[in-house]
């Protein structure tokens, strides 16, 4: 037996190499951090639901062809995707001043913005990922305009698929952050979105009470991780009314007697 490589351990994810050339496994982890990792905790049961969230996304964006690395969850905690190199940067898209926005231009958290504004982070651990234009990102070569014209059409599409599709469980969605990557199709290159999508990468409030359903609650202290998460899931149809079942770890199944000799 041997063992499989491991690719690339993040905070909350580890790639693994995958069952094909091209492909990997993504395993997601019970690991929260805030503010570059600062704080940092174990909550039992939040790699599971980001798992199950981000399935539910990733698959409907395929389904609308807004290309995505998802190929197909694999277990409670990986899904198998499509190997892409990743842009080094954070794609923000936001409707509601919350977070940095709110604190950089003194906005009050919760004002509807006048339009979705785009913005854009170097991903760099060390620096605490700054803020970057297109022209940085230009100048250094991170993207091309080409690249940049299509990561902008994607996020903007994603934002209105998303608003939709969390309206009708009566969640607001403020905003969020995707990731995207490149990938080689003949002599054509795609970007694709890559990364996760779930309430670790999206600013969730409900509706009617303005209740948290995303990470906030983990950076400023406001609760149970788990309960707001699985909130979301239970809403998007993911988990049953009662909860529980999906957080629970698998359960060992043995084989009947005659299946083991078929
Ligand atoms: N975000 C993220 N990863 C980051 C930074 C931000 O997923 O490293 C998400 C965050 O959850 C929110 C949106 O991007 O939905 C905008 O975050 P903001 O710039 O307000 O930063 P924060 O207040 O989270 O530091």
């Amino acid at each position: 037996m041997s063992r499989r490589r491991m690719v690339y351990e993040g905070k909350a994810k580890i790639l693994y190499e995958g069952p094909e050339p091209g492909t990997y496994i993504q395993y997601f982890k019970d690991d929260a951090t805030a503010f570059n990792a600062e704080k940092h905790e174990i909550i039992d049961g939040k790699g599971v639901l980001n798992n199950r969230i981000s399935e539910h996304i990733m698959g409907a964006l395929n389904g609308i062809g807004v290309p995505t690395h998802f190929i197909r969850r694999v277990n409670m905690r990986e899904q198998l995707i499509r190997a892409c190199e990743i842009i080094p940067l954070e794609v923000v898209v936001r409707n509601v001043a919350a977070g940095s926005l709110a604190k950089r231009l003194g906005i009050d958290e919760g004002d509807a913005l006048p339009r979705p504004i785009v913005e854009y982070y170097y991903k760099d651990d060390k620096l605490g990922d700054p803020m970057v234009s297109e022209e940085h990102i230009l100048a250094f070569n991170w993207a091309n305009q080409q690249d940049l014209d299509d990561m902008v059409a994607l996020a903007l599409r994603v934002n209105d698929f998303l608003s939709g599709l969390f309206l009708g469980v009566g969640i607001k969605l403020v905003d969020f952050k995707i990731e995207l990557g490149r990938i080689w199709e003949g002599d054509f290159q795609r970007i694709i979105i890559a990364d996760e999508i779930s309430p670790d990468s999206c600013r969730l409030w409900d509706v009617d009470s303005g209740k948290k359903f995303d990470k906030d609650v983990f950076r400023r202290d406001l609760g149970n991780l788990v309960d707001a998460y699985a909130e979301v899931a239970k809403r998007l149809g993911i988990l049953p009314e009662s909860g529980g079942a999906v957080v629970a770890g698998p359960k060992l199944v043995k084989a009947s007697k005659k299946e083991k000799g078929s």
